[in-house]
């Protein structure tokens, strides 16, 4: 049987991730973050003392850095200028910064032959805002997950308190928005559901209940 691309986008909180990689796992193919990529492009920027705010200034930064994908076991690597950064790109002032580069044409064209390549051959789950509408436009099978925006500041503080990380609602919820404004009016490949996308409303799901439904349609379809 061939091997699918499945894409999973939708808006920050939303439960991406934790379902992509369930999804990922039990069909024993790769999962990719391309978050990650947004992430570990600002955190690098950020480190080089780069204005985020300055279109110019990090399109010049992108003709110089280097950023490859790497299988590891079960999900791809980034690694940018050489390192792994880890942990260190998953906080709130780095996903800001993603965010904000992510309007400009130079990172989204930097990181787009990168991901297109890592689905060449199917086998893959990839998440984030455009899989199913720019990246992947062809992919066999695409989800659009999505929830109420206070489920989605619950689940992050929630999330956080996991990884005994302090977590103040009130900021979550105020880079979350900030986030998802962005993210869903910038010109170019902005966050939305690709047109042959089944969106599920997760507000009042759990896990199990969207890695199984997604999993139903695909193996439905598959047979
Ligand atoms: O998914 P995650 O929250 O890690 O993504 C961080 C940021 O990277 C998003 O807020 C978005 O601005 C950007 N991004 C994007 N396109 C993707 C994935 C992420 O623009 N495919």
């Amino acid at each position: 049987m061939n091997k699918a691309v499945i894409t999973i986008d939708g808006p920050a909180g939303a439960g991406k991730s934790t379902v992509s990689k369930a999804v990922a796992a039990e069909l024993n193919y790769l999962y990719l973050d391309t978050g990650a990529l947004y992430r570990a492009l600002a955190y690098k920027a950020m480190q080089n003392k780069i204005d985020i705010h300055n279109r110019e200034e990090v399109a010049s930064f992108c003709r110089q850095v280097q950023v490859q994908l790497k299988n590891k076991g079960d999900k791809m690597q980034v690694i940018v200028d050489g390192e792994d950064p880890g942990d260190k790109i998953r906080n709130e002032k780095v996903g800001l910064a993603a965010s904000a580069i992510s309007a400009y044409p130079a990172v989204r064209e930097k990181l787009l032959a990168l991901q297109r390549q890592a689905g060449a051959g199917g086998g893959i789950v990839a998440e984030g805002r455009d899989m199913g509408t720019v990246v992947f436009p062809d992919a066999r099978f695409k989800f659009f997950l999505d929830a109420g925006v206070e489920e989605r500041i619950k689940r992050r503080a929630t999330e956080l308190a996991h990884k005994n990380k302090k977590a103040d609602t009130g900021a979550i919820a105020r880079d979350m928005k900030a986030r998802d404004k962005n993210d869903a009016s910038r010109d170019l490949a902005p966050l939305a559901a690709a047109e042959d996308a089944l969106v599920i409303d997760s507000t009042s799901l759990n896990v199990s209940q969207v890695v199984e439904l997604i999993l139903k349609r695909i193996r439905e379809a598959m047979l």
